[in-house]
């Protein structure tokens, strides 16, 4: 109990089965709060603490620190917020685990597939962290799931507008999450899915074509199952996107966070033999406004380049001539049906290459360079469906000498010349 100098420290005495909710104030130059554990065991989302070690956060941080048998915690500095609370709902999301556990030992025994999750719900129920709950659960007793990262706005895995599969191998970081190696990516390129719901799909299916061809040659992939998490629209092509989902991956189990409505469609919806569990949202999650999650989306561009934390990057930045890349854009701008070519349908449109020709209006424009073998016209097909193997950002383009400037995180040469453009713009204010 060393203290912080210069900032109060405030002990904080909980009772079994209670959590300690606080929020450090959003914006820049806010003082980060520290948290320490003094006596008795406690976790952040489903990662336990340390004893007597300082854990960081920073501006607009909200952290629960729940306790099963009750603890002794300090924190450090001023949160905008900090309560204590013991109406949390995390002994149903314990049960949850218990009920996906014994589904991965019956699948061991029987030599079957582990449980494959969706968590669902509408924005701001805490989807993302009844996820990360229950995938450290699952790591802390030695399982190997998958994340599957749906949620194009606020994704947990890359920059927003992807859509990502991440191997589970030790629980979240306390302050960091997940530790991200070796995720698979792919461009979906805008925040919502709505903007091309084809193309979503389409890259849902990747996803799970790709996660079940591991599971068959990676035993503890697939008794460890995945947990999926999606995007807060549940209405309309949403929906439907979540239905699609649902058979993609022969989900076993659907959890629906705090919406009745959502949980009796899908039960209706959705094969008998799928479970649909209806889930209380913690009281503790917070929501975000636009200006929030807009922020956040950034945030995490900027961490792609300069790093996190304690891990800082060095991008680079250099020009790239026109002449040596191909840009396009995912899905043309869809044409009324009588107007099509015949035999050609409007799911065709939505996912067909798009030649985009560098100019001005590409500045700030953030780019994925797909892995897709460098070809002509013929392998232009498996673009869509090629992972992306990293980002870059548009700083400046001089249509005079065709040449454009790029921030990267890699020294040049590009790894491939096959770029898809996306919707999404960060400025560089560094
Ligand atoms: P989205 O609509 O973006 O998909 P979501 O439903 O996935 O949101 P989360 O990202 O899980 O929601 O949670 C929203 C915020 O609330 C996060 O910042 C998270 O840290 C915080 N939060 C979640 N649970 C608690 C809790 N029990 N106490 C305090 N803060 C919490």
């Amino acid at each position: 109990d060393v203290p912080v100098p210069g900032k109060v420290s405030t002990r904080y005495d909980l009772e079994k089965e209670t959590e300690l909710r606080f929020e450090v104030e959003a914006g820049e130059a806010v003082e980060q709060v520290e948290l320490e554990l003094l006596t008795g065991m406690a976790e952040v989302f489903g990662s336990e603490l340390n004893r007597n070690k300082k854990y960081t956060f920073g501006a607009g941080s909200k952290i629960a620190v729940f306790t099963w048998q009750g603890c002794s915690v300090n924190l450090y500095g001023k949160p905008e917020v900090a309560y204590v609370s013991k109406d949390t709902p995390m002994l149903l999301y314990l049960n949850t685990h218990a009920a996906l556990e014994q589904m991965r030992k019956q699948a061991e025994r029987d030599n079957e597939r582990g449980p494959r999750v969706m968590v669902v719900g509408p924005t701001d129920v805490g989807k993302s962290t009844v996820c990360r709950l229950l995938l450290s659960y699952a790591v802390r007793v030695g399982r190997r799931p998958t994340l599957v990262e749906l949620d194009v706005g606020q994704s947990g895995v890359s920059v927003p507008g992807t859509m990502s599969a991440l191997c589970i191998e030790r629980p979240a970081d306390v302050e960091e999450g997940f530790s991200v190696q070796a995720p698979l990516v792919y461009h979906f390129g805008s925040t919502t899915p709505g903007t091309n719901i084809k193309l979503y799909n389409k890259l849902t299916s990747c996803l799970a074509e790709v996660f079940s061809q591991r599971c068959e040659v990676n035993r503890k992939a697939s008794v460890g199952g995945c947990i999926i998490n999606t995007c807060g629209w549940v209405k309309g092509s949403g929906y439907q996107a979540l239905v699609h989902c649902a058979s993609a991956f022969e989900v076993d189990v659907v959890l629906v966070l705090d919406h009745e409505r959502l949980y009796n469609e899908l039960k209706r919806d959705l094969p008998h033999f799928v479970r649909v569990v209806l889930l209380p949202k913690s009281g503790g999650v917070v929501e975000r406004s636009k200006e929030c999650r807009r922020d956040t989306r950034d945030e995490k561009i900027r961490e792609y380049f300069y790093g996190f934390r304690g891990v800082t990057f060095y991008p680079f930045s250099y020009e790239v001539r026109f002449s040596d890349v191909r840009i396009y854009k995912i899905g043309a701008p869809s044409i009324p049906d009588s107007c099509l070519p015949l035999g050609m349908s409007q799911d065709d449109t939505q996912l067909k290459l798009v030649p985009v020709t560098p100019g001005r209006d590409l500045t700030y424009h953030v780019l994925s360079v797909s892995s897709a073998e460098d070809g002509e016209e013929g392998a232009r097909k498996g673009i869509v469906e090629s992972p992306v193997c990293g980002f870059i950002v548009v700083t400046n383009v001089d249509t005079q000498t065709q040449v454009m400037k790029v921030l990267s995180p890699a020294p040049r040469p590009l790894p491939r010349h096959t770029l898809l453009i996306m919707d999404i713009r960060f400025m560089d204010m560094k």
